[in-house]
């Protein structure tokens, strides 16, 4: 099943696999026969070693940075054509907040409504590049839709673990529609993750595609590629983002680390600029063990054994990428916080009646944040955000999840009225 891939050594010669806590070195086509270090444990990593360049003729997506992606060979690309989602000034929002500047990076845009479909058009093509014909995903909601749908591109089962119950009714429509196999668990998210993996190392057939798999990383980490060239080569001062798994605050940093550590071809040459941005990583309270760490000032969490939020896209208690979240945000010089469910339903509310921008809860949870801050009107990171450029990235579309935001609607804001206009003349009067 594992395919002779040393025809294209060219470009693997510029990329290694490591594990990110030890550095220990694995064959990087190996990837799937193990999903961890087998020294230490600890996650996966691709590192880009030195600049490749293929000088084939760029796509206006993801693969527009196919050189930076370690797929060897451009006719494994499975593509929905996601990617370069829009970056939204957010004037009326900033003015509320006391910023200056302040953009949201719509990642509802995408192909299937979120930013999984980033590491997902990277896993998938990795996927039928290394010859699976299984891919294996436990799921929130967003994970399994975007699976599903580039698995059914690419002519491949998809086996999708969602717990029972706890995931938005837009999202396992999307899986029954894409026609992935799918299964509840009695459990929670981390259940079904437990189960996951232990199917997928024992069964060298099926691949594990949740955030642990480091090639999805690296499409994620494309985000931050976009942003910086839909600021005109400028880096955001903070980026802030829902933090569940903790996979996409680190693909993110890693994205602008790579950036101006070695240049990227037409965005950025090496060393361009003096800073990176800082990494704000969001949280809801009932499933914040990465923000209760890092107010501790702790290296390691505490997972939380019965996560609860309505912000079911981040109801994780263990998160699986813990260690290279809590890297982001530290080696940044960022920070991380909790917000309660009633602010992040309240800035999902403000986000799209003073912007037109309708989000997923969990993706309201960075303006939440920020309007936690700007109420106390004090403190650190509010005195330095304030004057300076911040992006929040909204992971997931509010289709998606229509429900959570319906059960809160009042008679009032749904009046009933009868067929003549004369009825309607005497409300408006
Ligand atoms: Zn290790």
């Amino acid at each position: 099943m594992f395919r002779e891939l040393t025809a294209f050594q060219g470009k693997k010669d510029h990329f290694e696999l490591l594990c990110f806590k030890c550095k220990a070195k694995y064959e990087i086509d190996d990837y799937g026969k193990f999903y961890h270090c087998s020294k230490c444990g600890s996650l996966l990593e691709v590192v880009k070693t030195s600049n490749y360049s293929s000088g084939t003729k760029k796509r206006p997506e993801v693969w527009k940075y196919i050189d930076l992606i370690p797929l060897w060979d451009e006719k494994n690309i499975v593509s929905l054509s996601e990617g370069w989602t829009s970056l939204v000034e957010c004037r009326n929002l900033a003015g509320i907040l006391g910023l200056k500047s302040l953009y949201v990076k719509f990642e509802g845009l995408n192909p299937t409504g979120s930013f999984k479909d980033r590491g997902m058009t990277v896993g998938v093509s990795k996927a039928v590049e290394q010859g699976y014909k299984n891919t294996m995903c436990a799921s929130t909601g967003n994970t399994s839709a975007s699976l599903s749908a580039y698995s059914s591109r690419a002519g491949i089962r998809c086996i999708v673990l969602v717990p029972k119950g706890k995931i938005a009714l837009g999202k396992i429509a999307q899986a029954i529609a894409y026609g992935a196999e799918i299964y509840q668990v009695e459990g929670n998210f981390d259940d079904s993750l437990r189960i996951a993996s232990e199917i997928c190392e024992k069964d060298n057939r099926i691949l594990l595609l949740n955030s642990l798999n480091p090639f999805r990383l690296e499409g994620q980490k494309t985000v931050a590629f976009e942003i910086t060239e839909q600021l005109g080569g400028k880096v955001p001062d903070y980026v802030v983002i829902p933090v569940g798994n903790g996979g996409n605050i680190s693909a993110i940093w890693k994205g602008f680390r790579e950036l101006f550590e070695d240049g990227v071809e037409g965005i950025a040459g090496k060393h361009s600029s003096e800073h990176l941005p800082k990494m704000v990583g969001i949280q809801a309270e009932g499933a914040a063990p990465i923000a209760r760490a890092f107010k501790a000032g702790r290296k390691d969490i505490d997972p939380v054994r019965d996560p609860h939020t309505e912000a079911s896209a981040i109801n994780i208690g263990s998160p699986v990428s813990w260690i290279k979240s809590l890297a982001a945000i530290y080696d940044s010089g960022g920070s991380s916080d909790y917000v309660s469910d009633e602010e992040i339903f309240a800035a999902q509310k403000l986000l799209a009646s003073k912007e037109g921008l309708f989000v997923e809860p969990a993706s309201a949870a960075p303006i939440a944040y920020i309007w936690k801050l700007a109420r106390a009107g004090k403190g650190d990171v509010y005195e330095d955000m304030k004057g300076l450029t911040v992006v929040s990235i909204c992971t997931g579309n509010g289709l998606k999840d229509p429900n959570a935001l319906l059960k809160g609607v009042t008679p009032d804001q749904l009046k009933t009225i009868s067929a003549d206009a004369k009825s309607l003349e005497k409300i408006l009067a």
